[in-house]
């Protein structure tokens, strides 16, 4: 059985009769057992998927209505609720907790008949950009696997990356499926704020974070986008763009397009490879007709700071809830009294979410706000301003997706300040809530490299049709696993 298809191509093959929905997720399975020791994608993964799958076969032999998904095996970053499946944010917090609802975006893959594989690893509650922060140990890159994957819905880009599954669910609050997706050599996509509802999925930084598709073309993002975008009560800022067919017109390419190299993101630390890589990309661009120009957004340098102190504080206030009570209770009471018990069960986070909650705790206090907390609101409204004048200019913006090559794991770990400076090309779309979307463009020493396209507000369609434009350009060897 051929993995190594697209999700159209799979939903194709199914329709036409050529595979059955049943074998190829049960190859998808086996693969997983063979090769997953060594990358550590899934946390878990869903016995019943099989079995899942012929249902849908069966249902296409009986002549019935089929979803738009035909079985298609797709996996669920683990801080997406599916009912009655564990949901651990790869947590010791929440390592028995199971999901007593769907969120929104199960629910309507489930109505498109998608199988879902397994639920994938991450940094723990989304926190990091390497998964070397889960609780149960890192995903490994399958280009190499001494070298991250990238974060932190690094299990998902991995398991698109080696034909674990066809598709895969991540969440991206600063850069998470964006990142992985660049260092993994897969798509990422993170959608203009509000297109796809985040209920069920677990808040870290809920007003700038979305979900958003892992996939192996341009067009799979698309497809997944038809099913994934609208309003949705649950989710009060979603928005309506139910409209869009983001698959249509989809191949009208980017000729006269204007195109901003933002220089913010090519300067300081930036990996000479990247940046020469990122020069090829925009040659390529221009040979397709479009119009490219450098572009500087002034207050790029102070995103960085101000989305963790943003996210940080969202974060207090969104994992305050976790007092082993409410969630995941597996401690007796008996014998403390409120405070010593709090911070006994509250000892369970990892380093990286306790770090972010003492951040969190005192950024936005009294006496310090008006330092930090809000300080970080003007920047992250001054940068909305900057990136809006900017698109009366430019069609859409251009920066490599992640500004160093794939490190080792273990490189970084006890370098926190140097790992949040490496967001520093993607939390803009998060504070400004632009689209954004990382294509693999290159290798450097058998190493992924991704590029990032960015659209103004909304501009999800015309943004897939320049991502398109640019994966056409694109021919890179299979990922050596
Ligand atoms: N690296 C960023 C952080 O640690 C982004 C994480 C994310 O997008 N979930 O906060």
């Amino acid at each position: 059985m051929n993995l190594k298809i697209s999700a159209l191509e799979f939903v194709n093959e199914v329709k036409n009769g050529n595979i059955s929905a049943e074998d190829f997720v049960s190859a998808t399975i086996d693969r997983i057992k063979n090769i997953d020791e060594k990358l550590h994608a899934f946390l878990q993964v869903n016995l019943k998927a099989v079995e899942q799958a012929s249902q849908v076969d069966k249902k296409i032999r009986s002549g019935e209505k089929v979803g738009a998904c035909f079985g298609m095996p797709i996996s669920i970053k683990d801080n997406i609720c599916i009912k009655h499946s564990k949901t651990t944010c790869a947590s010791k917090m929440l390592e028995n907790f199971v999901a007593p609802y769907n969120a929104t975006v199960i629910s309507k893959l489930k109505e498109q008949d998608a199988v879902f594989v397994g639920k994938t690893n991450l940094d723990e509650f989304a926190m990091g950009l390497t998964t070397e922060f889960s609780a149960y140990g890192p995903s490994r890159n399958p280009w190499n696997t001494d070298y991250v994957p990238g974060g932190s819905s690094g299990g998902s880009a991995v398991s698109v990356s080696a034909f674990e599954c066809v598709a895969s669910l991540g969440s991206d609050t600063g850069g998470s499926v964006r990142n992985p997706a660049s260092f993994c050599s897969t798509i990422g996509y993170k959608p203009t704020y509000g297109l796809i509802s985040r209920y069920g999925l677990i808040s870290y930084a809920n007003s700038i974070e979305q979900i958003g598709p892992i996939t192996r073309t341009v067009k799979d993002t698309a497809f997944l986008l038809n099913i994934l975008s609208g309003l949705d009560p649950n989710d009060n800022t979603t928005i309506d763009n139910d409209k869009d067919d983001y698959l249509s017109g989809i191949d009208s390419g980017i000729e006269g397009k204007k195109i901003g190299l933002i220089q913010e993101m090519i300067e300081e630390g930036v990996d000479p490879d990247i940046l020469s890589i990122t020069n090829a990309a925009v040659s390529k661009l221009e040979g397709l007709g479009a119009v490219c120009e450098d572009v500087s957004i002034d207050m790029v340098k102070y995103s960085v700071a101000s989305y963790y102190t943003i996210s940080a504080t969202e974060a207090g206030s969104n994992l305050a809830r976790y007092d082993n009570l409410r969630y995941g209770y597996d401690f007796p009471v008996e014998g403390f009294e409120f405070n010593s018990y709090i911070s006994k069960v509250r000892s369970k986070f990892g380093p990286e979410v306790i770090r972010r909650m003492i951040l969190g705790g005192f950024v936005p206090s009294t006496g310090h706000a008006g330092k930090y907390f809000l300080k970080a609101l003007k920047v992250k409204n001054k940068l909305t301003k900057e990136v809006n004048d900017v698109f009366k200019k430019f069609d859409y913006l251009i920066a490599p997706t992640v500004p160093i090559l794939p490190f080792k794991i273990g490189e970084k770990i006890d370098d926190p300040v140097a790992l949040f400076q490496i967001d520093i090309n993607t939390v803009m779309s998060n504070l400004t809530g632009i689209p954004s979307i990382s294509v693999p463009f290159a290798l450097s020493n058998g190493l992924p490299v991704g590029m990032q396209l960015l659209a103004k507000q909304n501009e999800d369609k015309s943004l897939l049709q320049a991502a398109r434009s640019l994966e056409t350009t694109v021919q890179l060897p299979e990922v050596p696993i």
